[in-house]
């Protein structure tokens, strides 16, 4: 499908101006930004790897307000970007032409129902206000990841986001029951069903998750509650290979089932540079190891002793030499540290200079040998390269990053970035994995997507973007492209 595209309203011209105008009218001049200072922000990504342009960036207080936002924009022929907290890590947030639609000011908890174990949440909250809420009704949302500070609900499930919490609770696609969504036309869908079972025709609910803002504006969402762990238990083990971690992991599985709730994978390479750049860490285990494995045992069960269970488990996992050192978190406070190690692996490694990072899954029991063959790959075509391959390895998923040679120019190494891409993608896609595993495509995998993709899925994407977006108002250029000129990638 080729839709035509009317030609957008521009800064300047007589149809933005207009288009401006009717916005502040409705939305009130406070809340259209336009000002160089205030919309720097929404400009720019986590990662500094792109900047875009906007004309305004719009913060409507409410579902009505964004119906209407999106409906003028459609009108006019302008792009319209979703953000949350614009914490993505694949560009998917960032405008080329149009206007930022901030969904921050739509961030009521509406309801909590106890009884169904629900949430029903405006897109805008942030994620560990999420938490709080389900916390203060005694129950849990697991959801959990390094921005839950700052990332919102709406942006985590545009994205459907992973998290350390996806070995027993699932992405979040999997933690969500219904949505409020705002299409490309500006009419409202209300699917915001709390129903457990509900198959009354398609499921229409899962094209707006993960979709990045593509297909649709979620302005709501009823998500899943679950009981709160009674006992929980960390440790943190040393490891010969990843090979040992996955025979760990399977021991592990084994042992607790469902109590296994994190299991988290790093190299030496990574704790030491925790260790060098994070103010405040220490060194878990006395000696050094190839491969660290952070291991999470919980439970609801009252008077459920996960530290024991755990104990056990890591004991036998010792005796038959599967695994080098373990040691267990003795309080909170201690979990919360061990924890800390993974968590602030991405910020160390901006501390060693260029990073090249690729957010991939393979599936498990291929984990160990996708990473002996993209490491090896890798460091053939660039002698001293540093490869960190960490992340959520019990649910498949891995960021291989590559850490910069020593002393070499960041910006020379990073202009490598495709040539790495090429290598790293191939082996994932010879072994039947994913190059978007919990990121998304956004930008900066988009082209990648049209490389490995498989065509016939490819041209389906197309056209539910077409027949949901016909006009590419909606993150035009972001996931698919539709138009002829899409912004491009690095
Ligand atoms: P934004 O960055 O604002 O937007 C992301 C995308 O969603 C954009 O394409 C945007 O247009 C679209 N979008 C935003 N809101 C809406 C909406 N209401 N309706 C439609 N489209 C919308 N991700 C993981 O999966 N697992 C991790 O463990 C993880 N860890 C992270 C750690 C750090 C330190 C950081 C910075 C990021 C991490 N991420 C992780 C990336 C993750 O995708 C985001 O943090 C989060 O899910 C995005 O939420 P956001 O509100 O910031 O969305």
């Amino acid at each position: 499908p080729s839709p035509t595209l009317p030609s957008p309203a521009r800064p300047g011209t007589e149809a933005g101006a207009a288009l401006l105008a009717r916005l502040r009218e409705r939305l009130s001049p406070r809340h259209v930004l336009t000002e160089d200072g205030d919309v720097a922000p929404h400009l720019a990504e986590a990662r500094g790897l792109y900047r875009g342009r906007a004309l305004a960036v719009l913060r409507p207080a409410d579902t009505a307000e964004v119906a209407f936002a999106v409906g003028a924009c459609a009108e006019a022929g302008v792009p319209v970007v979703a953000q949350g907290g614009n914490t993505g890590l694949v560009g998917g947030g960032v405008p080329h032409g149009g206007v930022v639609l901030s969904l921050a000011r739509l961030s009521r908890i509406r309801a909590v129902d106890p009884v169904g174990a629900t949430l029903t949440v405006e897109a805008g909250a942030v994620l560990a206000d999420v938490q709080a809420a389900a916390e203060a009704a005694g129950l849990l949302f697991p959801l959990s990841l390094a921005a839950e500070g700052s990332c919102r609900i709406g942006g985590n499930l545009a994205t459907n986001a992973g998290g350390t919490a996806v070995l027993a609770y699932g992405n979040a696609r999997d933690l969500v029951l219904g949505l409020e969504v705002v299409l490309a036309d500006g009419r409202v869908w209300n699917g915001l069903k709390a129903l457990r079972k509900n198959n009354a025709g398609y499921d229409l609910k899962h094209l707006f998750v993960g979709s990045e803002g593509t297909l649709g504006i979620i302005t709501a969402a009823v998500l899943k509650l679950f009981p709160r762990p009674a006992s929980r238990a960390v440790g943190f083990v040393g490891l010969a290979s990843p090979r040992a971690a996955l025979d760990l992991f399977e021991r592990l599985r084994r042992a607790a089932g469902q109590g296994l709730t994190a299991f988290e994978v790093m190299p030496r390479f990574g704790l030491e540079i925790v260790l060098a750049h994070v103010p405040g860490t220490q060194r878990p285990l006395a000696g050094r190891h190839d491969t660290y494995a952070l291991v999470e045992f919980a439970s609801p069960r009252p008077g459920a002793d996960m530290a024991a269970e755990l104990e056990s488990a890591l004991g036998e996992a010792l005796e038959a030499g599967l695994a080098e050192d373990a040691t267990i978190g003795a309080s909170e406070a201690q979990n919360a540290a061990l924890w800390r190690l993974r968590e602030t692996l991405p910020e160390a490694q901006s501390r060693e200079g260029g990073s090249i990072k690729h957010d991939v899954s393979v599936p498990l029991a291929r984990l160990p040998e996708f990473l002996e063959r993209a490491a090896a790959a890798c460091r053939a075509e660039m002698p001293g390269l540093r490869p960190c391959p960490f992340g959520h390895f019990g649910d498949g998923n891995i960021h291989f990053n590559l850490s910069q040679p020593p002393g070499m120019d960041k910006a020379a190494f990073l202009a490598s970035w495709a040539r790495f891409n090429r290598i790293v993608h191939d082996v994932v896609h010879e072994l039947d994995g994913s190059i978007a595993a919990e990121h998304g495509v956004g930008l900066i995998k988009r082209d990648e997507l049209q490389h490995y993709g498989d065509p016939v899925g490819l041209d389906l994407m197309r056209r539910l973007k077409a027949a949901l977006d016909p006009h590419d108002i909606l993150n035009p250029g972001k996931v698919v492209a539709l138009s002829a000129d899409p912004p491009s990638a690095l």
